[in-house]
């Protein structure tokens, strides 16, 4: 008789029992998240727990420091939803980090996507897609937080001791706190299939992240605070440069990276099957796809349904051929005729008009490059009537204009009239090696000096808006 009561205890305890053990892995799924968190607005569905509402939440009972938590998620269009942790007060939008949910394409929706520990290192680049199961995997450990979507470190950052933070989220600190998986709109559905947990020991902070940030740290901080897209849409894998090293440093210096190929005549992709194979190898990296085309044959080399499918494409006007059918590489002195300067300026301009009305480009990069003879005497030659017209053109095709950090181009003059015509703009490194990526300097200088604000900034084209597929490929070469 004694027995029952003994086992109606052991019983209650279990059914209590809110907090995973430390070290173990701890699997929480439909069939037993009632024994960990609270729901509100959650239906459980065959395939698992339905976050459809805006407010729909799954906040856990328990309270962690460090952890290493993985999450199964699917979302269908348009759905968006948050991951908070170091939560005191679930309630609050000041409290806690936010680890965003959104895969929706580019220019819809939220700029951020899954993986974006928002306001502090954001991602605008999609790591997952609508429809399909993906692992939302967050990890804190001391001062060090670590954001992976499939298993592609998208977010890394770690706290300072001495962190200072915008009012609005001055609880986004670690600390002791739930997590709480919540909606962020109401469109389409949040599907979450199994969470699983383990809670870490703590570790002591790392005293050396006592960091004494310099003025350029500072720049890249207030621009991740406000949301604005840094992004540096212009840097290869060349010189040794790995895709590892390169995502690393982009986290480091707190940016996202576009990654592009080298495409034209006489370059390692120079068709369909070679442009194919580059996509195939980067496609699950979390950076944006390019494809710079180079020389003026790339139109004749790549079909429109392959290069659509890059995030983006961009060129320069660094190749063309002159009226005496002298084919020129202006980077190049050997192959860079400059007979007459004023002649030769008025052809840069007029190449840079066909380029840029006929090849179906988003950004114009390395822009008002001049050859080494002519670059010295740059703003006597680039006359207002010469920038009008690449401003023009520019407007006209909706091609975003590139800061180039390399070679320090536009000048600030170009940017701020081209800012006033209403062109868009993109940051872009062009590194050559491993050890040229720099940390955009130039740009974050011409950012502040010409006032330029997120609005300002080019995102690539959602899927269906490529210019390539709109408007086709030119059938001739464009000089
Ligand atoms: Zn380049």
């Amino acid at each position: 008789m004694k027995l029952l009561p003994a086992l109606l205890f052991i019983f209650v305890l279990s059914a209590c029992q809110t907090t995973p053990k430390q070290g173990e892995l701890t699997k929480i799924d439909a069939s037993n998240i009632d024994n960990f968190c609270l729901l509100h607005d959650v239906t459980v569905t065959g395939e698992g727990l339905l976050l459809k509402g805006a407010s729909s939440s799954i906040t856990s009972q328990f309270s962690l420091r460090n952890f290493e938590l993985t999450v199964k998620l699917k979302t269908t269009t348009g759905a968006e939803g948050i991951l908070i942790f170091a939560a005191t007060d679930a309630a609050s939008t000041a409290d806690g980090y936010e680890v965003k949910i959104n895969n929706s394409d580019y220019r819809v929706g939220n700029l951020q996507k899954t993986g974006s520990l928002a306001r502090i290192r954001n991602n605008f680049v999609r790591t997952a897609t609508d429809g399909q199961w993906f692992s939302l995997k967050v990890n804190v450990d001391g001062n060090h937080i670590k954001v992976l979507v499939n298993d592609k470190t998208v977010s890394e950052y770690d706290e300072p001791g001495n962190v200072v933070r915008a009012s609005d989220i001055s609880g986004r600190v670690l600390t002791n706190g739930r997590i709480v998986i919540r909606r962020s709109n109401g469109n389409g559905e949040l599907l979450l299939g199994e969470l699983i947990i383990k809670p870490l020991k703590d570790s002591p902070m790392d005293q050396s992240c006592q960091i004494s940030p310099d003025s350029l740290t500072k720049v890249v901080d207030q621009l991740n605070d406000q949301e604005f897209p840094l992004i540096d849409f212009h840097t290869h894998l060349k010189g040794g440069l790995t895709m590892g090293q390169a995502v690393k440093h982009a986290q480091f210096i707190g940016c996202n990276y576009g990654v592009a190929a080298n495409c034209g005549l006489k370059f390692p992709v120079t068709n369909d099957s070679t442009l194919n194979a580059y996509y195939n190898a980067i496609s699950k990296e979390p950076v944006f796809k390019a494809m710079q085309c180079e020389g003026r044959e790339w139109v004749t080399l790549f079909s429109p349904k392959v290069i659509s499918q890059f995030d983006y494409i961009f060129t320069d006007a660094m190749t063309w051929t002159d009226m005496k059918g002298r084919r020129m590489r202006l980077w190049i002195p050997e192959e860079t005729f400059v007979d007459n300067e004023q002649h030769f300026m008025d052809m840069l301009v007029c190449r840079i008009e066909a380029i840029l009305s006929n090849e179906p480009v988003d950004i114009h990069a390395n822009p008002t490059f001049l050859p080494a003879k002519l670059a010295p005497d740059y703003d006597r030659l680039w006359t207002p009537e010469r920038m009008d017209r690449v401003i023009k053109v520019l407007k006209a095709n909706d091609v975003a204009l590139e800061i180039n950090a390399r070679f320090k181009l536009p000048g600030i003059t170009f940017i701020k009239r081209a800012k006033a015509a209403g062109v868009k703009f993109s940051f872009g490194t062009n590194n050559g090696t491993n050890t040229d990526l720099g940390r955009l300097e130039y740009c974050l200088k011409a950012l502040k000096e010409a006032e330029l604000t997120k609005e300002d900034m080019f995102i690539p084209r959602p899927a269906g808006e490529k210019k390539v597929i709109k408007s086709g490929l030119p059938s001739k070469i464009t000089g």
